[in-house]
């Protein structure tokens, strides 16, 4: 396997510029001749779809949900950072820059992450334009909030539904394309294989979910946008249906696999309360602009928190890190909240609980305005709790809630097998080794909205595609390959659901690969995934048919990839024999119990590649050079 970053030369600020003049450009009578089929339709793939169609390209979008409307991304609570300096606080594109590569803990491509930060404040001048009500202030501006691992206020939102607003933003440019009838939208359809010709990706294989009928796309390009493999962790914050299968496919189809072992696990979340549970949920980072942390001093100290008087608190992360306090980035606070738990002084049913505490901010600003900045987010937490956050503190625990790692992709988004492009969460461009809150959905819409328009017209224009009949041998063998996965998995007639497989992978995975790793830990996953497998395909139970309308098939199918992928990511994390971001293990800390970093052998990317069943994997790096900012040790003290 190649990798060949394709990095451009010369300043850091010139590279996205000067690249975008030399790439090849397609003309514009030209571009209806070319199909470029799109997987996901959240904001990277609605995004690029509609940016790609408005340009000339025809589309074919795809996505499981019954609307584009429905993707994950429909979830995103706080916001979005773009550096447009509205606040006068000293921002910049060179500081977003800086504070993302530095929360990364210097595991991301420099070159990636100015370009992101370089494109940020068009992004938001895109979603103004399509109509996004965001927040403003009194005289009109649009209002900023803070996020992790920042000291400026760069934070553009709306309320606590940030995502859904601009979900429907780019769903209506979308639409907008689809009306036109340069984009075909498929929803309903799952992609359950890559169809690669000569080499390069040239199609793929989806199952129609209403009907459970195969259907192949071919086209001159495939773009996956299919978000991340939180669910991996089967509790998480993730939609019930994000899944890994897209990447997976590709993966087993020859593209390399980027830093799986990457996962971050978001600090306050609603704490797990029993085994019934199948999901987890977020409360926004946004929250800690307002919310103090805190658990009490003593140990199995079991009074309500207004009885617990000031003196006897410990708000830690602001005794810890007092340049950053309640916005230290989520690996650290996730990481000090699980320390205070381990060490007894956790709340809640269980001790796995630290309390997210409003009461300042309300003696300050009054519950109007604590109201107004965050309500939907204190109701759903009343509903799922049943305690009104206005007069206790909300109870937090860490989650699984993003993917850093993710398929491979060089400067053009462009993965190891030429003509697949992957977008947003599904790549794992940007974010390094922890990513920065509100840095997410800015990266899936600078990639959509902004990168692929330009890199996917070179790679066309470079290219020359012979037409690709349906009955080619390499198509009728990725259909082949489809239908006997379908057949086998409802072959087994286990005893075992999918789910109690998932449920079991996921404790495994929380367990020995999650906030915290360890040698020892991680053999012992090595041992029990591979087994877990082993008895999934020997007893798992799916009811119903291949040809018809069956959630237990498809359930089984995502969770046979996450059983592979769980594999991939231990695997990755023994290897990385240092801490870095949210990758901690315990044998790599300083005295003060933070990540300790070996650049000399691990400054660089971690890619794998499929080698076969039953073969381990390849591993290959991808030397991470910093040309502007100095290695350094990540402090936010
Ligand atoms: C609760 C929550 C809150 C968050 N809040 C924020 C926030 O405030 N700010 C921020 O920056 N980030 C936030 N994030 C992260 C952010 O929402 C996601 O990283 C981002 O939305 C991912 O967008 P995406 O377009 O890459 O993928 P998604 O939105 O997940 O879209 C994936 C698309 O791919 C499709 N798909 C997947 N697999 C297949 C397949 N096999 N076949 C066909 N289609 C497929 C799906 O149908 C869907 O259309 C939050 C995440 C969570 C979980």
């Amino acid at each position: 396997m190649k990798l060949d970053a394709r990095i451009p030369s010369g300043p850091l600020e010139r590279k996205w510029s000067q690249h975008k003049f030399e790439l090849k450009l397609v003309n514009p009578a030209n571009k209806r001749k070319y199909t470029v089929l799109m997987v996901g339709s959240g904001l990277a793939g609605a995004g690029g779809a509609a940016a790609l169609a408005e340009l000339g390209y025809e589309v074919k979008c795809f996505c499981y949900q019954d609307s584009p409307r429905r993707a994950h991304s429909i979830a995103a609570q706080g916001g979005i950072n773009a550096s447009k300096n509205y606040h006068n606080d000293g921002d910049s594109v060179f500081r977003l820059f800086y504070d993302t590569v530095k929360g990364g803990d210097f595991r991301s491509r420099e070159a990636n992450v100015y370009r992101l930060a370089e494109v940020s404040g068009n992004i938001i001048d895109q979603c103004a334009a399509l109509g996004v009500p965001f927040a403003r202030e009194y005289g009109g501006l649009l209002d900023n909030r803070s996020f992790g691992g920042a000291q400026v206020s760069r934070t553009f939102y709306a309320r606590g539904q940030t995502g859904q607003q601009l979900l429907l933003g780019a769903y209506q440019a979308l639409e907008r394309q689809i009306g036109l009838g340069k984009v075909q939208m498929f929803a309903r359809h799952e992609m359950l294989e890559l169809i690669v010709v000569d080499g390069r990706a040239r199609g793929i294989v989806v199952r129609d979910l209403l009907t459970g009928e195969l259907e192949t796309h071919i086209g001159d390009a495939v773009c996956l946008a299919t978000g991340g493999y939180g669910n991996v962790f089967y509790l998480s914050t993730n939609a019930k249906g994000c899944n890994t299968t897209a990447i997976w496919r590709a993966y087993r189809r020859g593209a390399g696999f980027a830093n799986p072992c990457f996962t971050q696990i978001h600090p306050t979340c609603i704490p797990v309360t029993g085994e019934h549970q199948s999901k987890l949920t977020l409360m926004s980072e946004s929250l800690r602009n307002d919310g103090r942390i805190w658990v009490p001093k003593q140990q199995g100290d079991a009074r309500p928190a207004d009885r617990i008087p000031e003196q006897e608190r410990d708000y830690y992360l602001e005794r810890k890190y007092p340049s950053y306090g309640n916005l230290a980035p989520r690996d650290i606070s996730s990481r000090a909240a699980k320390q205070v738990c381990d060490e007894g002084r956790g709340v809640g049913p269980g001790g796995q609980g630290v309390y997210l505490d409003f009461s300042d901010a309300i003696g300050r600003l009054g519950e109007d305005a604590i109201r107004e900045k965050y309500g939907n987010l204190f109701e759903m937490y009343e509903r799922i709790t049943a305690e009104n956050p206005y007069r206790v503190p909300m109870r937090i625990y860490p989650a699984a809630h993003y993917t850093m790692g993710g398929l491979w992709v060089d400067y053009n988004l462009m993965s190891t097998i030429p003509g697949l492009f992957v977008l947003g969460e599904a790549n794992f461009s940007d974010h390094g080794a922890n990513r920065l809150g509100a840095s997410a959905l800015m990266q899936g819409l600078a990639d959509g909205y902004f990168v692929i328009p330009y890199t996917i017209g070179d790679y066309l224009a470079r290219t020359r595609h012979a037409s690709v009949p349906e009955d080619h041998p390499d198509v009728r063998a990725a259909v082949a390959e489809v239908h006997g996965r379908l057949e086998r998995l409802l072959a087994v007639n286990g005893k075992r659901t999918p789910t109690s497989f998932h449920r079991e992978l996921g404790r495994v995975l929380w367990e020995d690969c999650g906030m915290t790793r360890n040698r020892a830990g991680l053999e012992r996953a090595l041992q029990l995934v591979p087994a877990l497998r082993e008895e999934f395909w020997r007893n798992v139970t799916v009811a119903g048919e291949a040809g018809e309308l069956n959630q237990s098939l498809e359930l089984a199918g995502r969770v046979a990839d996450f059983l592979e992928l769980a594999e991939l990511m231990c695997r990755d994390a023994l290897t990385r024999d240092e801490s870095c971001g949210c990758h901690f293990r315990e044998e790599h800390q300083t005295e003060d119990g933070e990540a300790l970093r070996d650049d000399e052998r691990y400054c660089h990317v971690a890619v794998w590649e499929y080698a076969g069943d039953g073969r381990p994997p390849v591993r290959h790096e991808e030397p991470l050079e910093y040309e502007t900012v100095h290695l350094a040790t990540r402090s936010y003290k």
